[in-house]
C-alpha cells in the first residue's frame, strides 16, 4: 500500500512551502483560512442563480392577513 498520509512532497498551493500534515494540504491554518475565504468568494461569486432565486422568494410580501 502506498498511502501518502505525509505526502512531504506536496507544497502549500497558498504559499508554496511544505504542508504540514496537520495543516494539509496547507502549511499553516492561515494558508487554509486564505484557501477557504478564496474558495467562498469564488462560490458567491460564480453562481448568481442561488442568489436570485433566493431575492425571489425572499421579499414576499404576501401578508395579507391586515
Ligand atoms: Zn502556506
Amino acid at each position: 500500500m502506498t498511502s501518502p498520509s505525509l505526502a512531504p512532497g506536496k507544497p502549500c498551493p497558498i504559499c508554496g512551502k511544505p504542508a504540514l500534515e496537520r495543516f494539509r494540504p496547507f502549511c499553516s491554518r492561515r494558508c487554509a483560512d486564505v484557501d477557504l475565504n478564496r474558495w467562498l468568494s469564488g462560490v458567491y461569486a460564480v453562481p448568481g442563480v442561488e442568489a436570485e432565486d433566493d431575492e425571489a422568494a425572499g421579499p414576499k410580501p404576501d401578508d395579507g392577513q391586515d
